[in-house]
């Protein structure tokens, strides 16, 4: 322990330089203590032997006239007497000349002659020589007295030495001692504070260092003073700290690319690169977690699904580009409709999806959806092009799917297709009755295929007639009896076929079933009977129906003037450009068009003029209404008037009645349609109509 206390001390510098200048301060005045000491011990000794050199000479002198006569040992004594004076006189004695001792005086310091001893041998004269002498603890004067020539006596006198040198030497230790611990303090004190100074640039680096470990700023510099090893040393840490923040920067710049790449990827990863919207895969993550968090809390969830109404048309018109702009407007304004908290997502495509955050109400979802429908319904500025679209919303409950992703997803799909049929602009609500009927639809939708496959389609021809009941021509009419499904009516599957993108193939059949039946219609009816075909919008966009069409009228052939293609007023405006090129090409190749479900959905009629169609065909709600309702029988009446001096031929299709059928003819009528008439028959039962032709 002690071991290790002594060790730790002496591992700072400055408590070994301490250590070391104390005790060199302390060896040193110790040193010149001891010389002092001894100086004086020197000059004292010499300055107690020329006093009594003095005294002795003195007094041998005064001896000579006391032995040169008579020797009065009175006398004698009473010289002798004179040493009363001097206390450190131990003995002084007078010799005759054959050094018998005339008279002895015994000092006050002769006390410290040993008694025991006789005085005469202590004082051993006969082996001393004439002068000056040091014994043990004393000084001695041994003089002639008188001529060396004429000896008249020796005199003899020894002084203390030992015990005034002790004396004196105690008197001046307590002088030194003072100044000596006064200088031996002040040297301590300069050694520390000399020590304090020049250690003190390295307790600054120290703390330079300390400051740099806790602020990790090592743009920081140390102060380049002190000696010249500490300036030194702080200019090779200047230019260590140098070497270390360039590469910490270039650290940092590294680390900071590394964090905005892993951002990038992390944004490629989770957003949208068209839209900057969260994408499919983020949206999914987050839509399991909140779902799972609702069915832990037994909370409910909303979403909502929404596509454009009208998006392909721009995308096909204008291109993929101006298609893209318009996607980027179209989830900037979306965003303006949401509440802070909702998340919306563009699922690909002109799809989007909101999670509703914190589960709002029926109200608030009505609020929000139509905030979006009519937000979307203001159109957009996108390149030079004022472009309008709307959206059909689906919206979904997470309880409904029993909190399941996937089911929950697919809901909201339901509903919003739902919104499609019911037409534009509209939200639906999600019910768990549209899961049967989506079951349903997903059934005809992959069974139609097959259906082509085992020849489960066929086609029915309903008559057209004159208004003199002479017919002249059918409408081909397809008819679906399913081995799954039982009888599935083209109102129901066609729909779903256009939807799931399988109408092309079911387009492609009863075309070809046209052109196969059609010999047998002309035979059976001896004649130019023309038979009319319907096109769906999708087919509008197929470009290779047109040459499909070409190749199948040269395999069979098909006169093209025999063939009458009819398309609903919507699915033509939809794809108006399209459509007007279609079927320019098919009149060019000597088709007629009619235009079907005439009188729904548009409101202006101008386009009339500027396409190439020779019908059109009175939807069945007019034939319906007409004699009901005299605004219905009016608008009925104006149409077939204004088509008259447009010089089209009209078609009423759905008559029932003779009343219908009166009005119709009336009215200008040429073609009417109806189970008046004759019912969609199939080719094998068609003779029965053979007499409305006689
Ligand atoms: P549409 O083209 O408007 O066909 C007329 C529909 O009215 C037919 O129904 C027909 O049977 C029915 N109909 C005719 N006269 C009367 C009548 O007096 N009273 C009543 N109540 N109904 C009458 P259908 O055959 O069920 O066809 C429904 C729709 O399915 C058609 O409407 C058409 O849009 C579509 N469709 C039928 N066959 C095809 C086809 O081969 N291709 C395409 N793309 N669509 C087809
Ligand atoms: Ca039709
Ligand atoms: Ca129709």
């Amino acid at each position: 322990m002690a071991n290790t206390q002594s060790a730790y001390l002496f591992r700072s510098i400055k408590t070994s330089l301490i250590i070391l200048t104390v005790s060199a301060i302390l060896v040193t005045s110790m040193s010149v203590l001891l010389f002092s000491i001894s100086e004086h011990e020197k000059l004292y000794v010499d300055s107690v032997e020329s006093d009594l050199n003095g005294l002795s000479e003195n007094m041998s002198n005064d001896l000579i006239p006391l032995l040169v006569n008579e020797i009065d040992k009175f006398e004698l004594a009473s010289v002798l007497l004179r040493l009363d004076r001097y206390p450190n006189i131990k003995i002084a004695r007078v010799y005759k000349p054959n050094l018998t001792m005339l008279q002895e005086y015994l000092g006050r310091a002769s006390s410290t002659l040993n008694s025991q001893e006789p005085i005469s041998e202590i004082v051993d004269v006969e082996n001393l020589s004439l002068g000056m002498g040091r014994g043990q603890s004393q000084l001695y004067a041994y003089k002639l007295i008188g001529d060396e020539r004429l000896p008249l006596g020796y005199l003899y006198i020894a002084t203390d030495i030992a015990g005034p040198i002790k004396q004196s030497n105690i008197s001046l230790f307590y002088q030194v001692l003072p100044p000596t611990i006064i200088s031996l303090l002040l040297a301590i004190s300069i050694a520390f504070w000399l020590h304090h100074k020049m250690l003190f640039p390295l307790t600054q680096l120290s703390r330079f260092a300390k400051q740099v470990e806790l602020s990790k700023d090592y743009s920081l510099r140390a102060d380049i003073d002190g000696k010249h090893e500490v300036a030194e040393l702080s200019c090779n840490i200047n230019q260590m700290m140098e070497t270390i923040n360039t590469e910490v920067e270039k650290n940092r710049k590294q680390t900071y690319q590394l964090i905005e790449q892993q951002k990038t990827m992390e944004r490629l990863a989770n957003f949208d690169s068209l839209t900057g919207l969260p994408n499919r895969q983020f949206f999914m993550e987050n839509l399991r977690i909140e779902l799972a968090r609702a069915k832990r809390d037994g909370q409910d969830v909303a979403l909502m699904f929404f596509d454009l109404d009208g998006f392909k048309t721009v995308n096909d018109s204008l291109g993929h580009e101006t298609g893209d702009l318009l996607l980027i407007e179209v989830s900037k304004r979306v965003k303006q409709y949401l509440r802070e908290g909702d998340l919306v997502s563009r699922l690909g495509g002109d799809e989007f999806l909101i999670l509703l955050y914190d589960s709002p109400d029926d109200l608030m979802l009505v609020t929000i959806a139509n905030r979006i429908i009519d937000g979307l319904k203001e159109p957009f500025s996108v390149e030079s092009w004022e472009l309008q679209v709307g959206v059909s919303i689906g919206i979904a409950r997470g309880r409904d799917a029993d909190y399941n992703l996937s089911n929950f997803v697919s809901n909201a799909d339901i509903a919003m297709y739902r919104s499609k049929m019911a037409g534009r602009g509209s939200y639906t609500i999600f019910a768990p009755e549209m899961m049967e009927d989506n079951k349903r639809k997903l059934l005809i939708a992959s069974s139609i295929n097959q259906a082509i496959k085992d020849n489960e389609f066929c086609l029915h021809y309903q008559a057209k007639v004159s208004p003199e009941e002479e017919l002249i021509g059918f409408e081909a009419l397809i008819r679906w009896n399913s081995s799954v499904l039982g009888f599935v009516s083209p109102g129901e599957f066609i729909p779903i076929a256009e939807q799931s993108g399988k109408i092309v193939s079911v387009t492609q059949w009863v075309l070809e079933r046209l052109c196969k039946d059609l010999p047998e219609i002309q035979r059976q009816f001896k004649g130019e009977i023309s038979v009319s075909v319907n096109l769906s919008a999708l087919d509008l966009k197929n470009p290779s129906l047109l040459e499909f069409i070409n190749h199948l009228f040269q395999l069979h052939d098909v006169d093209p003037k025999l063939i009458e293609f009819e398309v609903t007023e919507s699915a033509y405006l939809e794809n108006f450009d399209m459509a007007t090129h279609f079927f320019q090409s098919l009149n060019e190749l000597g088709c007629s068009i009619a235009l079907d479900d005439f009188g729904t959905g548009y409101s202006s009629l101008s386009y009339l003029t500027q396409i190439p169609i020779h019908t059109l065909k009175i939807d069945k709600q007019f034939v319906d209404n007409l004699g009901l309702s005299d605004r219905n029988t009016l608008v009925t009446s104006t149409i077939i008037d204004m088509a008259k001096r447009l010089q089209l031929n009209i078609c009423a299709e759905g008559v029932e009645t003779r009343e219908q059928f009166d009005f119709l003819v009336k009215s200008g009528c040429q073609q009417l349609q109806g189970y008046l008439f004759s019912k969609p028959t199939a080719l094998s039962d068609l003779s029965i109509y053979a007499p409305l032709n006689s």
